[in-house]
């Protein structure tokens, strides 16, 4: 039995009339702790159950971590999150919520994945937040669902962090036989390190993270995301933090779910541009996550001007 859910796929008339395409929004947002992260660290954390581990280990503040204190609680494992100081205190929350054991360690991420590191024990797993083929297996499973529902989309619109999502959406689209539908993978400015491996050719370290999409936060794209560029058809796409952000609200008001602005980003495509016109049906992949408050987004949304 997986740990995800199967989660609605609805047509979004608002989206669909200001983009000129029809609009499919496949609602992981609903998923169990809030994101598509359950899809495939679901599945990890079961594989590597099976395979005799008693404990998992993440560095990840975020909808990651979120995702394996779940599957540790589901399967009665014990979960060791590490996450830096500028975390927030409401991920903190939740994690604890989750029943997870939570230490703060180390001013930014690196620090916090090192002391993370140093705590695997025989029959731990470290469970990595994007770059893991059995993370890309369970994400797949949301395309399965989509063909399974009859749809057939001509373009799929996502988010893009580390690549995880994107690996496994293009498995879920080639192993339905869609080779042919593209991904319009989005990133914010300040965190465009699939923009960066487009431009490069392959995966390049950006200098620094300067988005509020703390989940779309990750310095380089795994090796799969930057050869997937080369092997599926993929168009990066880049939209500022500001659209990111007046997606989530626009899509609160509309669908009457708030969505962290990493969702916001491949929202804001439909909302703010021109760029599905071209297309008859698209999927969006309403990721989710649950880390930011509607508080938060407003005054991010201020900071901007
Ligand atoms: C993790 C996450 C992403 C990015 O996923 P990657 O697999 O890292 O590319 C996007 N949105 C949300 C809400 C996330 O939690």
């Amino acid at each position: 039995m997986p740990m995800h859910i199967h989660t609605p796929l609805i047509e979004s008339r608002p989206l669909g009339a200001l983009s000129g395409a029809a609009v499919w929004l496949k609602l992981d947002a609903l998923q169990p702790c809030g994101s598509f992260k359950l899809r495939g660290v679901g599945h990890a954390c079961e594989v590597r159950y099976a395979q005799g581990a008693r404990h998992f280990v993440s560095s990840s503040g975020g909808n990651a971590g979120l995702a394996v204190a779940y599957a540790g609680r589901q399967l009665g494992v014990p979960v060791t999150v590490v996450v830096p100081q500028t975390t927030t205190e409401r991920a903190k929350e939740l994690l604890a919520l989750e029943g997870a054991e939570v230490i703060v360690h180390g001013s930014a991420w690196h620090e916090a994945n090192q002391l993370a590191l140093t705590l695997l024990r025989d029959d731990s797993a470290f469970i990595h937040p994007f770059d893991d083929p059995l993370l890309w297996e369970g994400h797949a499973t949301l395309v399965d669902e989509v063909a399974q529902a009859g749809l057939k989309p001509d373009a799929v619109v996502l988010a893009v962090g580390g690549g995880g999502l994107l690996c496994g959406v293009v498995q879920g689209l080639q192993r339905n036989g869609w080779h042919d539908v593209p991904v319009l993978a989005v990133e914010t400015e300040g965190a465009a390190s699939l923009h960066a491996a487009s431009l490069a050719g392959q995966a390049v370290e950006i200098e620094r993270i300067t988005s509020v999409a703390t989940s779309l936060g990750a310095k380089k794209v795994c090796e799969q995301a930057a050869r997937l560029l080369q092997e599926h058809p993929v168009h990066s796409l880049v939209v500022s933090d500001g659209a990111a952000l007046d997606a989530c609200e626009r899509f609160l008001l509309d669908h009457r779910v708030l969505v962290e602005p990493a969702c916001g980003a491949a929202l804001a495509v439909a909302y703010e541009g021109p760029a599905l016109a071209a297309y008859e049906n698209v999927l969006m992949v309403v990721c989710g996550g649950a880390t930011a408050t509607l508080e938060q987004i407003r005054q991010w949304r201020a900071q901007q001007g």
